[in-house]
């Protein structure tokens, strides 16, 4: 990855802290950015009269704003880079400054992937599925089918979606794969995104019945794993960064089902669970975590509420509970279930474990709106 080809749009931010005379400022960086963080502050300490502070701890999204703790060490403005705006208030007053990336690779390595993905969206187009004939076996095999699962479709339209520092080109990308012979969407999501065709790992609220499958711009498989999971709908990717193009691998997201249909038989007599709350502003679902107290409550069980900023298995697994449901960043149950020394579920899973829910109504995502 050439850091170099970042464009960091610190302007804005510039004429902010003049404007209202900030005298302290935190910078907030994601970690693939940090390697830059002091060359960033050098930046803003030469055009201003600001003072920065780096707002050193792990930031993996917008939900994860530096908030009042900052405020206490006196903390005027905070700038936030990388990620864009949600619908959280943080309490700070809060600058985001975009990053984006100039690699923009050809499309010709990823059409015969997207032309397979097509054919295969067009064929489920008309295809139902009658959940009241289905046998216990069958509604277990739904669930882990990774693409079996999905209503029927409306149409079978490439959505063309990207992480947030390619989405300047995302509008360019539409009329090359138009030109190319596809129908293309960029679907637009709910109040926790931005831009047109933006994904986060919590929140692809930008999903139609009309959409049959996905490109993705943008590198690595974290956003990927998560569309995939939530859509069941077949996923290409073209990173910007090395041109490569690939597929989201249908076993690889079976493999996730199946350990996730593991954990939620692991769970079938468990009595004691801690309920994660996240403390992190745009992760806290404190709703939720209360109504799955009140779940386990009915159903007979123990639900122990634990608030946490980082949750960890250093932090978690010594409480003598049987399991534990997580209602701050979804990912965290999903991505690092392995490293816990008892079942992390979602709140969803929960709601099969207690029987509130369906093996046939296929996995469900744990989105945050
Ligand atoms: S996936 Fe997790 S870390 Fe990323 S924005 Fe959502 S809650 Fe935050």
């Amino acid at each position: 990855m050439d850091l170099n080809r970042h464009e960091f749009e610190l302007d804005d931010l510039i004429e902010r802290i003049k404007d209202n005379d900030n005298r302290l400022v935190a910078l907030q960086v994601p970690e693939g950015l940090k390697m830059q963080a002091l060359e960033m502050m050098d930046a803003i300490e030469e055009d201003t009269s600001a003072r920065i502070i780096l707002a050193a701890d792990p930031c993996y999204g917008a939900c994860d704003l530096v908030h009042d703790k900052m405020q206490r060490m006196g903390v005027e403005l905070v700038a936030h880079m990388g990620h864009s705006q949600m619908n959280i208030d943080s309490g700070m007053p809060t600058e985001f400054i975009n990053v984006t990336y100039d690699g923009d690779p050809a499309i010709d390595p990823v059409l015969p992937i997207l032309s397979a993905h097509r054919e295969i969206a067009q064929k489920r187009l008309f295809a139902s599925l009658d959940e009241s004939e289905m046998s216990e076996e069958e509604a277990q095999e739904r669930f882990m089918d990774a693409v079996g699962r999905v209503s029927p479709l409306k149409g079978a339209k490439l959505g063309l979606v990207g992480s947030i520092q390619h989405l300047h080109l995302i509008f360019d990308y539409k009329e090359r794969l138009e030109s190319a012979g596809f129908e293309v969407e960029v679907p637009v999501g709910g109040a926790r995104l931005s831009f047109p065709g933006q994904v986060l790992g919590c929140n692809y609220s930008g999903d139609s019945d009309d959409i049959g499958h996905y490109l993705f711009l943008g590198s690595g498989d974290f956003h990927p794993i998560g569309l995939v999971l939530h859509t069941g709908k077949p996923l290409a990717m073209l990173d910007p960064y090395t041109g490569g193009a690939e597929e989201m691998s249908f076993q690889r997201i079976e493999g996730i089902l199946r350990q996730r249909f593991g954990l939620i038989m692991a769970c079938d007599q468990a009595k004691t669970f801690g309920i994660l709350i996240g403390e992190k502003p745009g992760q806290m679902r404190r709703n939720l975590a209360l109504r799955m107290k009140r779940k386990l409550e009915k159903h007979g069980k123990k639900g122990y509420l634990l608030a946490l900023e980082h949750v960890g298995p250093e932090l978690i697994d010594f409480y003598p509970v049987d399991a534990f449901v997580n209602t701050a960043c979804p990912r965290i149950a999903i991505d690092d279930s392995v490293r816990y020394a008892k079942p992390l579920l979602t709140p969803f899973e929960l709601e099969v474990v207690l029987g509130d829910k369906k093996w046939e109504t296929g996995y469900k995502f744990d989105e945050i709106p």
